[in-house]
C-alpha cells in the first residue's frame, strides 16, 4: 500500500510536468474508484491550469484556479506522467492530459479516488476526508518543540494500544503500518502499551523516530524519482532495510534477540521484546 513516502515522492516526480500547466484533455476509463470519479471532470478541469501540489496525509491535492483536485492511491495506485501516444495498460483509469504529458492513475484494486473540490464548497482544509487528519510530521506544528508534547497531550487518558492509536493517524498522518513498527522500535516503546502511558520524555523521542523514519524512507524514495515518469517499473516501497518490519524471527540489530510478530487490529506488527518495554 502506498504510504506517506511514497505519496510525497510521487509528488516531487510528477511535479515537474504538471505544476503551472494547464489541462487539455480528460479521460475516464474506469471511473468506479473508491468513490466514483465524477462524469464532469473534463468539463471541470480543462483550461484549469496547477498552480500547485500540496500533500496531505495520503491525499495529493491539485490546487486548480477553481478548486482542488483531489487524488488518493489507495491500495494499489501508481501515477505516471506519459506521453499521450504511451498505450493504455490494464488497469489504467483515470487520465489528465497537459499538452504533450499526460498523468495516468493506474490502480488494479480501485481503491484510488479522484474528486473534485470546489471553492465554492468551501475551504480544502476542511473537506471531509481532510478535515479530521492528524498533524503532518514536518509541519511547524509538529517541529522538534512542539512535536512531542502535542502527542503526549493527544495520547493522555486513551487506552487503546500504542502501535494501534499511533496507525490510527488522529495525532500525526503518515505513520503507516511498515512505519508504525520501525518508529516505535527507534523509540523503545512496546507496541502493546497503551497510549496513554506515554511519557513526556518519551513521546519526545517518539516524535523524532518517527520524522527519521519517514525522511529516510523518503530519501530512498528518491532514488527511484524516475520511475514516475515513462516507466513501466513499479516504484514500491522506499524503506531499503528494515529494523523490524517483517523480521519475525531474525534477530534484533541491536540485542540479537528474534524479533517478535503480533497482529494488533488484524495488522502485523513486529517488535523487540528485549529493546522495547512498556
Ligand atoms: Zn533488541
Amino acid at each position: 500500500m502506498p504510504e506517506l513516502p511514497e505519496v510525497e515522492v510521487t509528488k516531487q516526480g510528477i511535479e515537474p510536468y504538471v505544476q503551472g500547466k494547464r489541462v487539455t484533455a480528460v479521460k475516464i476509463y474506469d471511473g468506479r474508484l473508491r468513490w466514483p470519479v465524477p462524469k464532469n471532470l473534463e468539463q471541470i478541469l480543462v483550461g484549469q491550469q496547477v498552480a500547485l501540489i500540496k500533500r496531505r496525509g495520503k491525499y495529493l491535492l491539485f490546487r486548480m484556479d477553481d478548486g482542488h483536485l483531489i487524488v488518493h492511491l489507495g491500495m494499489t495506485g501508481v501515477l505516471r506522467v506519459l506521453k499521450p501516444s504511451d498505450e493504455l495498460k490494464k488497469h489504467d483509469r483515470v487520465e489528465i492530459t497537459f499538452g504533450k504529458h499526460v498523468l495516468r492513475l493506474h490502480d488494479p484494486r480501485k481503491f484510488g479516488a479522484v474528486l473534485w473540490a470546489s471553492d465554492e464548497d468551501g475551504e480544502i482544509e476542511k473537506h471531509p476526508l481532510i478535515a479530521k487528519l492528524g498533524l503532518e510530521p514536518f509541519s511547524d506544528d509538529f517541529n522538534e518543540a512542539k512535536a512531542g508534547k502535542h502527542l503526549h497531550q493527544h495520547a493522555k487518558g486513551r487506552q487503546i494500544a500504542i502501535k494501534q492509536w499511533l496507525l490510527a493517524g488522529q495525532a500525526v498522518v503518515g505513520v503507516g503500518n511498515i512505519y508504525c513498527s520501525e518508529s516505535l522500535f527507534s523509540a523503545g516503546i512496546h507496541p502493546e502499551m497503551a497510549a496513554g502511558k506515554l511519557s513526556l520524555p518519551r513521546a519526545e523521542k517518539l516524535a523524532i523516530a518517527i520524522k527519521e523514519t519517514l525522511k529516510k524512507a523518503i530519501k530512498a524514495g528518491g532514488s527511484s524519482l524516475k520511475d514516475f515518469v515513462n516507466s513501466d517499473g513499479d516504484p514500491g516501497h522506499f524503506m531499503l532495510q528494515t529494523k523490524v518490519y517483517d523480521r519475525a524471527g531474525l534477530p534484533c540489530r541491536v540485542c540479537k534477540t528474534p524479533i517478535r510478530q503480533i497482529v494488533q487490529g488484524q495488522r502485523s506488527t513486529y517488535f523487540c521484546h528485549k529493546c522495547q518495554k512498556k
